[in-house]
C-alpha cells in the first residue's frame, strides 16, 4: 500500500526504515516506520518487527482471532475490529534495545508504549489518550493505493510498480492532487513501467 501519514514528519528525527528495520513491517505508518528507524539508527540496531506484529487488516485480525479461539494461537489476539494494529500505527519488536525502554524512554523518539504487560507493543505518541475510534478516524495513514485505483481505474499491477518507487507517497498524493509537473527522476521511473503507455493515459499525464 501507498501510505500517506497524518503524524507531523518533523516533530521527531527520522531515519531510513530500509536500512534500521526489518521484519514485518508492511503498511505501517511511514512516519512511525522512521520513528523506530531513527531509534535504531542511534543505537546501531536494525529493530525486527515481530511477524503479525505490523498492520493488520480487518481480514487479517480475524484470520488471527479465530486461530486464538481454536486454541491454535500462543498469543491472545483481539476481536476484529478492536485491535490497534488494525489502524497501521501500531508495531510490535522484541529486539532489546527498544524492548527494555520505558514508554517515558520512548517518548523521546516520538512514541510510546500504550498496553501495560506489552512492552513489545509500540505506537506513536500522537495516540496518547485517545480511543482506538479517535486514533482510526484521525491519526490513521490515508490508503493512497485505493484512492489512486478508484480515480485512475489502475490495476494492482500498477499500484504495486508506483508503490515501490522511494517517492511512492509524493508520487501517488501529487497525482492525486491532479499535478503533472514531477521531477525528471520521477517521471523516469514512471517511463521505465512496462505499460506505460496505458498509465500515461490513464493519469493523462
Ligand atoms: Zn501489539
Amino acid at each position: 500500500m501507498i501510505l500517506k501519514s497524518k503524524l507531523s514528519k518533523t516533530a521527531y528525527p527520522i531515519a531510513d526504515p530500509d536500512k534500521w528495520v526489518t521484519g514485518d513491517k508492511a503498511d505501517i505508518d511511514p512516519v512511525v516506520l522512521g520513528r523506530i528507524a531513527y531509534l535504531g539508527k542511534v543505537h546501531g540496531t536494525v529493530i525486527v518487527i515481530t511477524q503479525g506484529g505490523g498492520f493488520r487488516s480487518f481480514e487479517e485480525q480475524t484470520r488471527m482471532y479465530n486461530l486464538y479461539k481454536a486454541g491454535k494461537l500462543q498469543a491472545t489476539a483481539a476481536k476484529p475490529g478492536t485491535s490497534r494494529h488494525e489502524s497501521g500505527l501500531a508495531l510490535d519488536s522484541s529486539t532489546p534495545i527498544y524492548r527494555n525502554m520505558t514508554s517515558k524512554e520512548l517518548m523521546k523518539y516520538g512514541l510510546h508504549k500504550p498496553i501495560k504487560n506489552e512492552p513489545w507493543h509500540g505506537e506513536p505518541v500522537e495516540t496518547a489518550g485517545k480511543s482506538l475510534t479517535a486514533i482510526k478516524n484521525q491519526l490513521a495513514p490515508e490508503d493512497l493505493t485505493s484512492q489512486m485505483k478508484k480515480k485512475f481505474g489502475l490495476s494492482g499491477v500498477t499500484t504495486d510498480y508506483i508503490a515501490a518507487y522511494k517517492y511512492a507517497e509524493d508520487l501517488a498524493a501529487g497525482l492525486l492532487a491532479g499535478r503533472k509537473d514531477f521531477a525528471a527522476e520521477t517521471m523516469k521511473y514512471l517511463y521505465s513501467y512496462k505499460y506505460w503507455e496505458s498509465l500515461r493515459e490513464k493519469l493523462g499525464l
